[in-house]
């Protein structure tokens, strides 16, 4: 079976934490299997429960705009969260479930291979920047800085911002987080042009 088949499909019918109970879809993802760039969020909310699609409510819709305001498409890269099914209520993962999803995880990193993953929240970042080794300090601390990492054998450079959910209605966050796919957007220029210029 094809990786990605197999991840899905064990995802969708995935019993290794409580959470199994109370989803009616589990989202394993979706985008580019080469993407560039991934986004992690924490888990899913009621509308990706429904649909089984990540980042489709509101903040999906404020996440969709921001990568396009970066030149993008939402189908350029890859979205998922660090736990696929929808704690009830929208309650914060405990560590037992994001201990039994995280695998899942690491194999979708492991096919992409990307280059940045971005740390949607500070969940996933904190989750994120464990795996790798790094302290983390605090979303006000490190948000919309590149940082090179190691994460589960791929080097990739994690990159912490807020969630969507919380700018919705921040206007301060909504700006910081603004700002911060602006930077992202010059970092990945960047890096283009750090690549093309090695093969010249
Ligand atoms: S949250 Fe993850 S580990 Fe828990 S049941 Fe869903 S897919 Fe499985």
């Amino acid at each position: 079976m094809d990786p990605w088949e197999a991840i899905e499909e064990e995802i969708r019918t995935c019993r290794r934490c409580p959470l199994h109970a109370f989803r009616r879809n589990a989202v394993p993802g979706e985008g580019r299997r080469d993407a560039e760039v991934m986004f992690v969020g924490e888990a899913p909310g009621r509308v990706e429960d429904e649909t089984g699609r990540p980042f489709v409510g509101a903040a999906g819709k404020l996440l969709t705009s921001l990568i396009e305001g970066m030149g993008l498409r939402r189908e350029d890269v890859y979205i998922t969260n660090i736990i696929k099914c929808r704690p009830p209520g929208n309650r914060d993962p405990e560590q037992d479930e994001i201990r039994a999803c995280i695998p899942y995880l690491k194999r979708q990193l492991a096919l992409i291979k990307p280059r940045v993953v971005v740390a949607l929240g500070r969940h996933a970042a904190r989750t994120l920047f464990e795996a790798a080794g790094l302290k983390w300090r605090s979303m006000a601390k490190d948000h919309g800085k590149p940082l090179a990492a190691e994460l589960w054998g791929v080097k990739v450079h994690l990159y912490p911002t807020y969630h969507p959910a919380a700018a919705l209605y921040n206007p301060r966050l909504k700006e910081s987080l603004e700002r911060d796919f602006e930077n992202l957007a010059r970092f990945l220029k960047g890096k283009r042009r750090g690549t093309l210029l090695d093969y010249l």
